[in-house]
Formats: structure tokens, sequence, C-alpha cells
């Protein structure tokens, strides 16, 4: 995007204040661009608009203050870093204190003037107040004054101070012309919005809190709005006059499908089943969402669904997003209903690595030889092509986008109906934004005779006492995974107290389990070598797995009945609850022990939590409460663009307002080349898999 002479697109480097230093700490938070440095919103906003002289600091309270420091002093006390200094403003003395920062010693001289933000309190050794709560400072030069007013403060690393974000991006505000508009003027009036110019400058350098607000409504709005207005059109894009199948009421096949089963469905799994068989047998497509926890048995109700398109003469999809994942769908379709004469193949990378098996699969597709196909992306490459597609199943876990469903469907001339799976637990009012354009029906019983998980919640000093256990479980026959958060150890200060993968598994296989069958499982190994691994584990020959979060992907292995994750509290809620989900499959009492020294308040209640509930959607909403807004979307690929600065739990209200007006927008039959910022923003948010099928 261009204005004028001025280029968004120019590297940060170019910037007054930044240089190739710092522009290499700015590309680690992923800022490369002046655009990207510009939508780097600020995290929170302290107010430093009037400093409080210390002869006036009063115990308790956050107060601002600049002052000179001497006397720094050190001590280690066991392992822990205690570094003092004072801080005198010509009012008065405070001593401050910093714990566990070691690096501040090369940083921190006498004579120094700080501006610090914080609690004090009364202390008996400094016989006066002091602060031990130091929630920021900042180092001023020689005769700089302190800045005042709301300062933002922003998503950062210790190789970029807040001073130097804020110096950037105060020249990048300057240099810039004025934006222009992104919405279109109605919409700005009707939801009375300040402009997309005046929004980014306050965003970054309010003038006051109201100021602050009326920003962050308009910019939240234009996230929300962008996402509906995307839906919106995929919606009608998809919906457009062309009918969909209408299936037939559920004859034979459906019918010994439902008798093979080696099981009754639960009521949810009939319910969920009922409201998919009347979607399809309605003209119009059918636009379903199943939601149900790991295990709840969605994918049961997905494979009748697709032996009912197949008994009225169409061909089902089945898309998965690992190829583990897919061959093991594969396996138990065969496995359920594999002697109902149905043709079912797989097709992933492993497939069409050779191009000799890939062209038979892709002529068997499309010359109808195969009634089902089971598979990874490797459905929506060019070339595949259906002959009557009746049914898309997409069994997602936010894997997959909006788009990616859609370029499915149009792999052959029918209007297939399409069902999504997701075991993520959405709450409710999420599932309006992430699958906005989606019916939902929701598993929330379990099969029976599922043994519950076991969680408990243990710290270093038990480690060893939970491993011992663990052993056991090994030595009765079953197997255990241990999920850790990094790969190898962070040089990041912040981190360098975690054990890394390759660490723990290291000290595990020489030394407490060197008899046993372990392996080591990461993200960056290749995929061919991580199916190797999984494989092994599956088959039982490895016993216990050291491993990244990536097999938090719906691997079924029944026979591993202990779960162990190091330092949980570096998980979420909800991706601890999907990890979870890995043991408690087959008919052994299962554990899950989350490991973790953390003293935070919202850590402690957070394992606190997964100990009391097995609830999936109870967790989720406990986790949004708890961790606040953004951090949902921010770990996700739903296809969706992230969010940045609207929180759609906070904000329920604003997108409610956003999808009546983008509703109202883009069903006026609204010609979107009139609104090119708009057009050129959905275009940036959808990809180009969104504008293919705008054109097509
Ligand atoms: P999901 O797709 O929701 O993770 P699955 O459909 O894969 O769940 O089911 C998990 C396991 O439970 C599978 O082994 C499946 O065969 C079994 N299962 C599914 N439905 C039932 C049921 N109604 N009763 C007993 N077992 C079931
Ligand atoms: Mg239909």
């Amino acid at each position: 995007m261009s204005f004028g002479r001025f280029d968004f697109s120019d590297n940060v480097m170019y910037l007054k204040g930044v240089g190739p230093r710092r522009a290499a700490s700015l590309e680690k938070l992923n800022i490369v661009t002046k655009y990207d440095l510009l939508t780097h919103y600020p995290r929170a906003y302290e107010n430093h608009s009037s400093l409080t002289k210390i002869r006036d600091v009063i115990e308790g309270e956050t107060a601002v203050i600049v002052g000179q420091i001497f006397n720094i002093t050190s001590r280690e006390v066991r392992n822990l870093t205690i570094i003092n200094a004072w801080i005198g403003d010509g009012t008065g003395y405070l001593q401050l204190t910093w714990f566990n920062q070691k690096y501040l010693l090369t940083k921190l001289r006498d004579g120094m003037r700080l501006l610090v933000i914080g609690k004090a309190k009364y202390d008996k050794w400094a016989q006066g107040l002091a602060m031990s709560q130091i929630q920021s400072f900042t180092i001023l030069d020689d005769g700089e004054e302190p800045e005042l007013g709301i300062m933002p403060i922003y998503p950062s690393t210790a190789a970029m101070t807040q001073k130097a974000f804020r110096t950037a991006m105060k020249n990048l505000l300057d240099q810039m012309p004025t934006l222009s508009e992104t919405l279109p003027q109605e919409v700005i009036r009707e939801q009375d919005l300040i402009s997309y110019d005046e929004a980014i400058r306050a965003i970054h350098f309010p003038k006051n809190y109201a100021d602050l607000d009326a920003a962050r409504r308009r910019l939240a709005f234009e996230e929300l709005f962008l996402i509906q207005c995307g839906l919106m059109l995929i919606k009608r894009q998809t919906q457009d006059d062309r009918l969909g199948i209408s299936h037939k009421r559920n004859g034979k096949l459906v019918k010994a499908a439902l008798e093979k089963l080696p099981f009754e469905l639960t009521k949810d799994q009939q319910k969920v089943f009922r409201d998919v068989v009347k979607d399809m047998g309605s003209k119009l497509p059918m636009r379903r969402l199943i939601q149900g926890d790991v295990g709840s048995g969605k994918t049961a109700v997905a494979f009748l669904a697709l032996v009912k398109t197949v008994e009225n003469g169409y061909q089902g999809a089945f898309m998965a997003p690992t190829e583990i994942l897919a061959i093991q769908h594969y396996e138990k379709f065969s496995a359920l209903l594999g002697d109902l004469g149905i043709r079912v193949g797989l097709l992933s990378a492993k497939v069409t690595r050779l191009k000799r098996t890939k062209d038979e699969i892709y002529q068997k597709i499309s010359a109808h030889e195969l009634d089902i196909v089971i598979g990874t992306h490797a459905l929506i490459q060019e070339g595949v092509q259906f002959d009557k597609l009746g049914l898309v199943v997409t069994d997602e876990q936010h894997r997959f986008g909006v788009a990616q469903r859609s370029t499915l469907e149009k792999k052959s001339d029918t209007l297939p109906d399409m069902l999504v799976m997701t075991a993520t637990p959405i709450p409710r009012t999420m599932t309006l934004t992430v699958y906005g354009d989606l019916d939902v029906s929701v598993i929330k019983e379990l099969p029976p005779g599922r043994k519950p998980i076991k969680t408990l919640v243990r710290n270093m000093r038990s480690r060893r006492k939970v491993y011992d256990f663990v052993r056991t479980e090994i030595l009765a026959g079953r197997q255990a995974y241990v999920v850790c958060p990094l790969i190898e150890r962070s040089e990041s200060e912040m981190l360098a107290d975690i054990e890394s993968a390759e660490e723990i598994f290291s000290t595990l296989s020489n030394g407490l389990f060197r008899d046993v069958p372990c392996a080591l499982l990461h993200g960056r190994m290749k995929p061919r070598e991580k199916d190797e691994i999984m494989e092994k584990f599956r088959d039982g020959e490895t016993k216990l797995l050291v491993s990244t979060t990536v097999i938090e992907v719906g691997v079924d292995v029944p026979n591993a009945s202990v779960m162990v994750v190091e330092h949980a509290e570096r998980f979420g809620l909800a991706q601890l609850h999907q990890l979870r989900g890995r043991v408690g499959r087959g008919s052994e009492k299962s554990y899950c022990v989350l490991i973790s020294d953390s003293k935070a308040d919202i850590a402690k209640a957070r394992l606190e939590t997964m100990e009391a509930t097995n609830d999936g959607f109870k967790l989720a909403e406990e986790d949004l409460k708890l961790r606040g807004p953004g951090q949902f979307f921010g770990e996700s690929q739903h296809g969706l663009p992230d969010l940045k600065i609207a929180d759609v739990f906070r904000d329920l209200e604003l997108l409610i307002q956003a999808r009546n007006a983008a509703d109202k927008f883009i069903n006026d039959d609204t010609n979107l080349d009139y609104f090119p910022e708009l057009q050129y923003n959905l275009e940036i948010a959808y990809g180009d898999k969104f504008n293919a099928m705008r054109q097509s």
C-alpha cells in the first residue's frame, strides 16, 4: 500500500531511530515493514500523566517517580539475585528492589536518572518506604525530560526497550501523511466512528482515555467488520443460485452401517446425525459444524454421513489435518465399515509422492471408482477432480480455513453438502465469529464406559515420584507421553529456566528409563521422520514418547495411559485439554500429571481448573476469563485474519454491530470496486484464495 511518496512496504530499517540492529530485534517480533510497525499495537498503557514526589508517595498506591539512583548493590539468596538501589528526587529517598534480573547490573549505574512506576511498601530494613513491585522503569539520558501522558507499552523483547519502540513509532507517525479512510463513509457515520487516521495515531499516543477508547473502538470495529464481510461474501458465494443435493431418506446401506457399528450411538450422536440427515435431505447445501470434545464420537457420525452420500450415488471426501490422522481415519473406516462394498481410498503426500500412484488415484477419483476419499491437504491439490462429490467432511481442529474448505467444494460440478468437525471447544459467542457461516451441532456426552482421566498438579520436587509412577505404568505394559514446551533450550532470559524436550529426553532415556524404548518427537523434524516415530509409538514398540505439542492433534493410541506435561504453566487451558485428550482412550484408567513450579496466581488457578474439570467447553470459557482477550485467536490457525485489537468476549456488542453492518453492506449488493481500501484489506485478510473466489 502506498500513500503518495510514503511507502509502507519500506523496511523499518530506514526509519529514523531504528537502524540495522534494532531492525533485527524488530524482525524477531515479525515487524519488517513500516506497516508492520504501524499495526504493532500496544498491549497496555501506563499513565505517566502525573509524577509523584517521593515525599508524597503513599504506601500501597501506584506512583510514578523520577529521581537519581545510587548505592546499587546485589546479593544472591539461594538461586535468586536481588538487586537494591536507592532513588532520591530532592524531596526524599526510597529503596528499589529487583528480583532475578541479574542483567540489570550491567545497565544500572550510580547517578543515573530513572523514571520508575510501582507500588511502595513500608520496609523495616530500609526503615522507610521501599518499592519491590516495580512495574516498569525507564533510564533517562542526561538532560532528558521524562515523557508525560499515557504511554504505550508494546509487546516486545529485552533487546528492544519500550523507549526505543516509542521513539521509532513517533518518528513513523510524524513522517506519515494523513492515512486514507479504510471503511465506507456510510458505515463510519452510522457507527459513529472516528477516522482511520485519527484512530491509528491515538492508539499509539492517546491524549487521554476517552481518545484511547474511541481509537480502540474504531479499530476493533474495523477488524470485526472485515471478518464479517469476508464471511458474508463467502457465504454468498457458496449460496449462489445453484441448489445443492437433496439426499434421499436413509436406506439399506445407512441402516446396514448403523448395524455394523460395534456400538450404539449416544443420544447426542443420534441428535447430531438427525440434524445432518435433515440438512442433507434439503435442497439447500448443508453447511454444518459439529463441535465435540476429543473422543466424543464426531468421526463416527461423519462416517455415517459419508455412507449416506454413497448410498445416494455420490462420492464423499474427508479431509484431515495431518497425514497420521488421515491414515488413522482411513484404517478406522475400513475396520468399522469396510465390508459394506464401499470403495475407500487414501490420498496423502505419501501416496502422491510417486507420480504413478498419484495419477492412478486421481484417475480413480474422477472415474468414480472410489466412493470415499480420505486424505490431507493433498485433496485440494490441483488435478484432483471428483465425478460427483456429494459430501465434504473436514476434520479441522483449526487447521483449515474457510477458504480451503470452499476449494474442496469446487472439486466437482455438483454443489456438495459440507460438514466441519472441530474438537476445539469454542464458546458460543465465538462460533459466531470463527464459524459465522455455519450452523452448529454439539456433542456433549462421551460414549459410555469411558473412564475419566485423573488430572494431578505436581511441583518440581515431586517430579521423581511422578516418573517412578510413569515407570510403573510402563512396566505394567502401558505407554506414556511427556510433553515439553520447547524443543531446545532458549537463549532468551525469560525462558532460560525451561528445560527443553531434548534435555528431558536425554535425562530420561539415559536415566530412569534406560531400559525402556524411548523416542523424541518435535515439530522441526521432517514429516516422514515424524510419521515413523509416531507409527512406532502407535504400534507399541516405543513406550515413552517425549515431545513438543506436535502430538496435540488427534493421534489415537489407546494403550497410552499417562501424560506428563512439563512446565504446564506455559500452556493455555484449551491446549492442555487437547493434550490430555491423548490419554484415556483405552480401557485402562488414565492420568495426566501437570508439573509446574509457577507461583503466579493465574497459572495456579488455571492448573487447578484442569484438575477440577474434564469439560472442554467449561475450560475454554475459563481460559478466556483467566487469560483475557486475544489469546484464543492469536494461537489458532482458523484461516481468519488475526484479531489484534478486538476481543470477541469484551466486544460482543461490537461484534454484533459489525455483523449487522456487514450484512447490510454486503447484501445491498454493494460493488466492492468502489471501496478499494476495504477490498485491499479483505484481500490481505483472506489471501489469494479469497481473491480467486471472488472472481470465480
Ligand atoms: P472424535 O472424532 O469425536 O474424536 P471418534 O468418532 O473418533 O471421536 O470416537 C472416539 C472413539 O470412540 C472411537 O474409537 C470410536 O470408535 C468410539 N466411539 C464412537 N462413538 C461411540 C459410541 N456411541 N459408543 C462407544 N464407542 C464409540
Ligand atoms: Mg442437501
